[in-house]
C-alpha cells in the first residue's frame, strides 16, 4: 500500500519522532501551524475517522491517553487542540487516520 504515514511508521520516510509505543506513533508535522504541531497515528493502517469500527476503535482511546500524557510531560496540559480532518471536503490530505495536536499559542475558536 502506498501510504506515506505507513512508510513513516516503518522508518522508510524520515520523521521527527516525539513518542512511540506498540500501537501509536507520534511525530512533528512537516508544516507546523503552531509551536507544537504533532501528528498521532495508529501504526495499523486505518484510512480515516469514517473507517473507525468496533474492531479497531481501541487505538483511538489509546491515542487520547497518549495525548493527555504528552500534554502533562511537555507542559501544555492547560491548553491544546486535537483535530481530525475526515474526507477531502474537510481537508484530509493523507488517508491514514491522524490526530493533529496543536499547542503553544492561543488557539482561536472557531478554528484559527
Ligand atoms: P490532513 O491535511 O489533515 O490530512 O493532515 C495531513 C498533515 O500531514 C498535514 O498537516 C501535513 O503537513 C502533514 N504531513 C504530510 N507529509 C508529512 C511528512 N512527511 N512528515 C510530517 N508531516 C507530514
Amino acid at each position: 500500500m502506498d501510504c506515506i504515514f505507513c512508510k513513516i511508521v516503518k522508518g522508510e520516510i524520515p520523521s521527527t519522532k516525539i513518542y512511540e509505543d506498540e500501537q501509536v506513533y507520534v511525530f512533528a508535522d512537516i508544516a507546523p501551524t503552531a509551536p507544537i504541531h504533532w501528528l498521532l497515528i495508529p501504526k495499523e493502517h486505518i484510512s480515516g475517522a469514517n473507517a473507525i469500527t468496533a474492531e479497531n476503535s481501541g487505538v483511538v482511546a489509546h491515542i487520547y491517553e497518549v495525548i493527555a500524557k504528552l500534554a502533562k510531560e511537555h507542559g501544555f496540559a492547560e491548553g491544546f487542540r486535537v483535530v481530525t480532518n475526515c474526507g477531502e471536503d474537510a481537508g484530509q490530505s493523507v488517508f491514514h487516520l491522524h490526530f493533529h495536536l496543536l499547542a503553544g499559542r492561543k488557539l482561536a475558536w472557531p478554528a484559527g
